[in-house]
């Protein structure tokens, strides 16, 4: 039998311990062994609170149990993101993790909607989403399996607190048999021939090797970044905002099963309901507003009285040329960051991971596994960046420099593209792995305002009548069934209560 595969992995962040979680599976298979290196003095991000429904399926399939996760982490519940004052002041809509009704006549349920639409009257598309009016009603329960009930059509994510998380995580790998080394790590030492890394030096002087070097360093990217000297691709010209002032306030009354991002003049303000606290923060542009300003505007626009002082965070949008280079992977964000505008960065970390275990190395590098790592990392990239451009492009507010500078922007060809044929004939790009799926796409062109011209043909094979009585009988299922969940604190306290008080 070969030796197993010494994996390295720099950085104990949620991008390390998911990591190292991940990898479990493999260690107990004897294929590699994974040493964790962190050090306490260097506090990780801290941010990173609201996540997609893919996570669950991480979750699950590392064998993360559920209640236990989310009583210790404090977590509420996610169905999706409200979006007020986006496409202009005073809107709002949901982009919910769920459809907006099914198929009629052939024909996408969009499709029957806006030929109902352009003919006259119609309910808006939320009423269409089990997810979105289960949001307006604070309500939660889990979606059943029979896909012919109409509580099957959405899935949930979670809010948690990210450090709590990070915690949660280093307990489940540490019980599976993964080391951890604390220290700081001061040197990389590289191969002089191959350039591959050979080890890191701790500052106690310390030498760890390995075979292969997983960078979750964070924002430093010590290993992809300065070690590696990879070229980072800046996306700033189209995801402007670099700048985040944090901030925790004091729980309220009702906990939303959503995420609310509000657009304000220089960016946009987050509010994440956790079980003990409710987590803000302003994202912004510091070419249109001063930190002090930024500041004052976070604590102003709360909820509830702050628990403590705002906490900057710096950024730039972008990522990596590559994320596995030789025998060093960038997981996180040591490998690039947009946004967190769609809670994508973890859904990233999850993919790389997963991508890794897929097309697990051997002990020497092997270029045809990394270059497919790499374009499954690209894909996903670009099209996370195309879904986060559309927000900002897709507006028509003229109170700020901000809102007119993304509505005049030139944006990327493939987001133009997809612009382009949602307005001539709602048509959306299918993809079978990957972010966003069409409900997502729908919700963002529609609730910032961009109508479809022409609908597709099929939405012809039934007539008006018929179409406008299938809408009325799902809108009509929908509220009736939502008004008998439970609200979403009642779910909680049932299910999963915090054990942190
Ligand atoms: C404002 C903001 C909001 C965000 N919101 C969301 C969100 O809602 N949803 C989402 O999915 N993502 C979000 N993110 C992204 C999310 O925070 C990160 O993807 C996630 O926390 C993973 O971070 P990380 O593990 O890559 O880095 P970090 O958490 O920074 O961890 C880095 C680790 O490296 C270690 N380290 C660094 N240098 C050394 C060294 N020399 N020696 C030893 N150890 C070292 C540190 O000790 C630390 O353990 C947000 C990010 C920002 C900036």
């Amino acid at each position: 039998m070969s030796e197993p595969i010494e994996i390295v992995i720099v950085g104990g962040g949620t991008a390390g311990w998911m990591c190292a979680s991940g990898l479990a599976s493999l260690v107990k298979a004897n294929i590699c062994r994974v040493t964790l290196i962190e050090s306490e003095s260097i506090a990780s991000v801290g941010v990173g609170e609201a996540t997609l429904p893919h996570m669950k399926e991480f979750n699950d399939y590392i064998g993360i149990n559920e209640v236990d996760m989310m009583q210790k982490t404090n977590a509420t519940i996610k169905l999706g993101i409200e979006f007020v004052n986006w496409g202009f002041l005073g809107s709002s809509y949901i982009h919910p993790f769920g459809t907006f009704g099914e198929k009629i006549g052939g024909a996408d349920f969009h499709q029957q909607w806006a030929r109902v639409k352009q003919a006259g009257d119609v309910e808006p598309i939320e009423a269409f989403s089990y997810a979105i009016q289960a949001c307006r009603k604070n309500r939660f329960e889990f979606p059943v399996d029979n896909h012919s009930e109409i509580n099957s059509t959405y899935s949930y994510a979670y809010h948690f607190d990210a450090g709590l998380y990070a915690k949660f995580l280093r307990q489940f790998a540490e019980a599976k048999g993964l080391k951890r080394v604390e220290g700081i790590i001061t040197d990389v030492n590289l191969h002089p021939d191959s350039g591959n890394i050979t080890s890191v030096t701790l500052e106690s002087g310390h030498k760890i090797v390995g075979d292969y070097f997983i960078d979750c360093s964070g924002f430093r990217s010590l290993l992809m970044g300065k070690t590696m000297q990879m070229p980072f691709e800046d996306w700033s010209q189209w995801l402007v905002c670099d700048r985040a002032f944090a901030v925790p306030s004091e729980r309220v009354e009702i906990l939303t099963p959503y995420t609310r991002s509000t657009a304000k003049a220089a960016g946009w303000q987050w509010r994440i309901p956790l079980q003990h606290r409710t987590g803000n923060g302003y994202v912004y542009s510091s070419q249109f507003i001063s930190d002090d300003e930024a500041a004052h505007s976070v604590l102003k626009d709360l909820d509830a009285p702050a628990l403590a002082e705002p906490k900057m965070l710096k950024f730039k949008a972008g990522r990596y040329k590559k994320s596995w280079h030789k025998n060093c992977i960038a997981m996180g964000l040591a490998s690039g960051f947009l946004e967190p505008l769609e809670s994508t960065s973890i859904y990233l970390i999850q993919v790389a991971i997963i991508n890794l275990m897929n097309l697990f190395p051997n002990k020497n590098p092997d270029q045809a596994l990394s270059d497919e790592f790499n374009r499954l990392v690209d894909l996903e990239y670009d099209r996370v960046r195309d879904f986060l451009i559309l927000h900002y492009h897709l507006n028509s507010r003229d109170d700020s420099e901000l809102w007119r500078y993304c509505r005049n922007m030139p944006v990327p060809e493939s987001l133009q593209h997809k612009i382009n044929v949602f307005k001539h004939r709602g048509h959306i790009d299918l993809y079978r792995y990957g972010l966003f799926a069409p409900p997502s796409w729908i919700s963002v062109f529609l609730g910032q305002g961009l109508q479809q011209e022409n609908v597709d043909p099929y939405a012809h094979n039934l007539s008006l009548d018929q179409i406008k009585k299938k809408l009325n009988d799902l809108s009509t299922s929908i509220k009736e069934r939502v008004e008998i969940m439970p609200m979403h604190d009642e779910f909680l306290a049932d299910y999963c209560p915090s054990k942190l008080g």
